[in-house]
């Protein structure tokens, strides 16, 4: 059956409207806009044209799938992050705009030092290694994660944005493959969601997205408990640690930070006032 663009989209946005999405409309745009490659001005100027049997077929599955929860990102493979746009999977996490707030920190601290050497530890999409690759051209990233699909987006990535002869990618648990090595800074974005806590999480988020992405054990802090404690198989404790952390995480995290010799630490919040980034130094710190 041959369709307009337009009906198309009126089909989709009606059967979005079925489901538990907010913004079916919108959500019925983007995906036709995926779907054929154009933006949503063209399609609104081309809205009496045919739309070919292929893109029927794509945009008719991604509805069908979006309905009941997918993520956006996935079926469509990609997800802005800082103005760039990255290649996903449901191998990794989905950059979020809270983690933007990590690179720009990180960023903003590291811009004067001559060659930083960073560590990003549990890389995911690339998202965090990558931006900073791009944003600090004087640069070299070590980039590590246990799993090895998580790693070959983030290659993907790095080689996307031209930034892949700075950035190495390493497989590997948290520390372990760099023991002994020196690094400026090391930034994270671990799991951090209480084990607990994952059944109440937005169904889009837990039935889709890499449980092993979020999960931050018992109470949620697991990895910032390793990530502090096993600074000690590095060379030397870095200058600088940077992480996203959970809600109402934050004095737990600056203990741990404070616990091993990181004096000057600064929290950093969202624009709901949420303290999403905790920064630790052991010297005195540039706060914004
Ligand atoms: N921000 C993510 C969420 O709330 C969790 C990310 C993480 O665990 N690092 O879904």
């Amino acid at each position: 059956m041959s369709l307009t663009i337009q009906e198309a989209l009126q089909r989709a946005s009606f059967q979005l409207r079925q489901t538990s999405l907010a913004q079916p409309r919108r959500e019925a745009e983007a995906l036709l806009c995926a779907a054929i490659g154009k933006s949503l001005a063209w399609v609104y100027a081309h809205g009496e044209e045919i739309m070919p049997d292929k893109a029927v077929d794509i945009f008719t599955r991604w509805v069908q799938r979006r309905g009941s929860g997918e993520p956006y990102a996935y079926l469509c493979g990609e997800r802005e992050f800082l103005g760039l746009p990255f290649t996903v999977t449901p191998a990794v996490l989905i950059p979020r705009p809270e983690t933007e707030l990590l690179v720009e920190a990180v960023v903003q601290q590291l811009q004067n030092i001559k060659s930083p050497r960073i560590l990003d530890v549990g890389v995911g999409s690339g998202a965090i290694a990558v931006s900073l690759a791009t944003l600090l051209p004087q640069a070299t990233i070590t980039a590590v994660d246990i799993d090895p699909a998580a790693l070959s987006v983030a290659a993907q990535n790095a080689k996307r944005h031209q930034v892949d002869a700075r950035i190495r990618f390493l497989q590997g648990d948290l520390y372990a493959p760099v023991a002994s090595e020196e690094f400026t800074a090391v930034v994270s974005n671990p799991p951090y969601i209480p084990t607990a806590e994952i059944v109440r999480l937005d169904a889009t988020v837990k039935d889709y997205e890499p449980r092993r992405a979020l999960d931050g054990g018992p109470d949620g802090l697991t990895f910032y408990r390793r990530l502090a404690g096993e600074l000690s198989t590095l060379a030397a404790p870095p200058s600088l640690l940077a992480f996203e952390i959970g809600e109402g995480q934050g004095s737990a995290i600056i203990n741990l930070c404070h616990s091993v010799g990181y004096k000057n630490t600064c929290q950093i919040s969202d624009l709901a006032g949420i303290a999403r980034i905790i920064l630790a130094e052991q010297r005195e710190m540039e706060t914004a």
